[in-house]
């Protein structure tokens, strides 16, 4: 594999899908089939089971070749979901067009969201579809960004928090209250950083750091707080980054440092 030619072949369009068929729920309408590779990866790590939580963290812009960077900072994250599933995110790899497809499963011409734009989705979605089996789901997301905007309307509960810290916070506080069955969790301060220095600056490294650190808490408490469920949780970002000529990091193009990504599970 190399990062300035080679593209993965598993669509993160069927990453939807396979968390439904975890969960016992019927996929949303226009859900790209569920990725075997994954379902496989984790029915021989974990055995046949089916969760009745799931926890998605997703951390903004964490692309395979910035995971592989940054693998002594992300070492508890790694080890904690040991499963690391490669993905090729939709074109173009921007926040709000990835997450619409990593929650519809659809590519962008179905959804509907092919720039950066935070319009609601109006196709079915993991949601919906959570709230047709009768589940509880619930984002938490750093206000006005694209998880707080685009999957609103639905009967669900949505937190929006001034960053990632009161994001996680509240994520914590959720967790303990045991109320939701899918829960998504939202941080961006990478996705930040790069965009204002580029992605190995320190300040990218420091938002590494951050999101190791959040990513640990929350499975350390749902570990803790829901030992009754099943759960499956994961570490999902949407898309990678490169650095400009100019210097500055971005992302937006198609080339495998934007659209490889890993998605890292584990189940408790
Ligand atoms: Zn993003």
């Amino acid at each position: 594999m190399r990062y300035d030619r080679d593209f993965f072949d598993d669509p993160m369009t069927g990453l939807c899908a396979a968390l439904c068929e975890k969960a016992g729920v019927e996929p949303p309408a226009q859900a790209a089939p569920a990725s075997r590779r994954l379902l496989d990866e984790i029915a021989e790590k974990y055995g046949d089971f089916t969760a009745d939580r799931i926890l998605i963290y997703n951390p903004d812009a964490v692309g395979d070749w910035v995971m592989d960077r940054f693998a002594d900072k992300l070492a508890n994250s790694l080890s904690l979901a040991p499963i690391r599933h490669r993905f090729l995110t939709v074109f173009p790899p921007k926040t709000p067009v990835c997450f619409a497809s990593m929650y519809t499963g659809a590519q962008p011409e179905t959804h509907g969201i092919l720039r950066y734009e935070k319009p609601v989705v109006t196709i079915d979605s993991i949601f919906d579809a959570f709230i047709r089996a009768g589940k509880k789901p619930c984002i938490v997301s750093v206000k006005n960004q694209s998880m707080d905007r685009i999957f609103r309307g639905r009967d669900m509960d949505y937190f929006s928090e001034k960053y990632d810290d009161e994001v996680a916070e509240r994520a914590l506080e959720l967790i303990k209250a045991d109320k939701y069955d899918l829960l998504c969790v939202y941080n961006q301060r990478y996705d930040d950083a790069i965009h204002v220095t580029h992605p190995v600056s320190r300040k990218a490294k420091h938002a590494i750091d951050c999101y190791e650190t959040n990513f640990t808490k929350l499975v350390a408490a749902a570990e803790r707080e829901w030992t009754g469920h099943k759960t499956l949780f994961g570490f999902c970002p949407d898309h990678g980054v490169h650095r400009m000529p100019i210097g500055l990091g971005n992302h937006g193009k198609n080339i495998p440092k934007d659209m490889n990504i890993s998605h890292l599970f584990g189940v408790l």
